[in-house]
């Protein structure tokens, strides 16, 4: 991998972690535990809010996870260790690193997992 293209991926996850940074801000206020209202909503409309609920915490979940994930791959290329994998150290392609920039396995590593 040349610094041109370490640079390209940097932009990209730069990019997707201000965008994940947006959606929890904006999501923040919907996954806090809701009112629901016993006396007025019918059972079914409960259980859906309180699948609705779920879903949203599910998603969030998600993205803070994506957001570790992204965290890490630009402190590893801080440390220059970016592009490595955990296991066996080998370099990672930089097509799989272009498809997702914070995978930190190479193919053959994640698959045998
Ligand atoms: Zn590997």
């Amino acid at each position: 991998m040349d610094d041109t293209q370490r640079e390209a991926l940097r932009a990209e996850l730069l990019d997707r972690r201000s965008a994940l940074q947006q959606l929890l801000i904006g999501s923040a206020d919907s996954t806090e535990a809701v009112e629901i209202d016993n006396s007025c909503q019918s059972q079914l409309s409960r259980i859906e809010a309180q699948q609705g609920q779920e879903m949203a915490r599910a998603t969030r979940a998600r993205w803070e996870n994506e957001l570790t994930r992204i965290e890490g791959a630009l402190r590893r290329m801080e440390n220059d260790e970016y592009g490595q994998c955990f296991v066996c150290e080998e370099p990672i392609p930089f097509r799989r690193l272009q498809n997702d920039p914070s995978v930190t396995r190479c193919v053959e590593c994640a698959e045998s997992e």
